[in-house]
């Protein structure tokens, strides 16, 4: 039966929720098929800062390689100056932000004062999958495409199937640094959950794992076709059969 939250006017802040390796870049990326708006991952500004060699690069170096998350002040004025660029305006999926309380606190004041409408995609994914996942995990420098050695290889081992670059492994992805990121996860992040749902955020909960990223891409532009997070006729050609959609 339709919800409040079904059939309403569009302008989707699509939050990917999930564990480090959930997948959440990858979906992120084939989301903008049914989602009109620009993909923001913290962790790829935060690392686009560092090459750059700036002062929050310098600031957020140590703490990106050792796992530990960096502080909210700093990714919440990120995203805050991000999300004033007008790309922003029909839409926007989230992803690795917000990770605190205290950033989802001031995300959804934030977008509470324009017309951003939050909604959830939690990507459940076992850990035990997770750490074989991220080990093998290969991205590409250029255009930021992710890659799995055993589940999403590219066409040619090593090299990116859009740009032909050299695909390289990043720096936290070592078995000791991804226990790491799980256990703020665990401690920092996942207690969000609670925090959306009495906040009335919709949330989905999407299997991430056991199909093809494509398909799995299908399936949440269909739910949120369905919530009316996202218009009918934008999910319509991605959307296939429902299967394995828990929300
Ligand atoms: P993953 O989700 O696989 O850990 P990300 O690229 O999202 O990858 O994040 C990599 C790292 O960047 C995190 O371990 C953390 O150090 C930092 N980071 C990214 N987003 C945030 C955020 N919202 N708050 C704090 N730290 C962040």
């Amino acid at each position: 039966m339709p919800d409040e939250n079904t059939k309403r006017a569009v302008a989707p802040a699509v939050i990917l929720f999930g564990s480090p390796g959930s997948g959440k870049g990858t979906q992120a990326r084939l989301l903008g098929q049914c989602v009109n708006g620009p993909h923001i991952s913290t962790g790829d500004m935060l690392r686009a800062h560092i090459e750059a060699g700036d002062e929050i690069g310098h600031d957020s170096q140590g703490l990106l390689k050792a796992g530990k998350l960096v502080p909210d002040s700093m990714v919440n004025e990120l995203v805050r100056r991000r999300l004033a660029q007008p790309d922003c305006q029909d839409g926007v999926i989230l992803d690795g932000y917000p990770r605190t309380i205290h950033q989802a606190r001031f995300l959804l004041d934030l977008i509470g004062g324009c017309h951003l409408r939050p909604a959830v995609v939690h990507l459940v994914v076992d850990y035990e999958k997770i750490v074989a996942r991220l080990s093998g995990r290969r991205q590409c420098p250029v255009c930021g495409t992710l890659y799995s050695e055993t589940t999403n290889p590219p066409k040619v081992a090593g090299i990116c199937d859009l740009d032909g670059a050299k695909l390289v492994t990043r720096e936290d992805d070592s078995e000791p640094v991804i226990r790491q990121r799980l256990t703020e996860y665990d401690a920092l992040t996942r207690p969000l959950l609670s925090f959306f749902r009495e906040s009335g955020v919709p949330t989905l909960e999407m299997e991430g794992a056991g199909a093809p990223p494509e398909e799995i891409s299908r399936r949440i532009c269909g739910e949120l076709a369905t919530r009316g997070v996202v218009v009918e006729s934008s999910a319509a050609h991605v959307a296939g059969p429902m299967a394995g959609v828990r929300s």
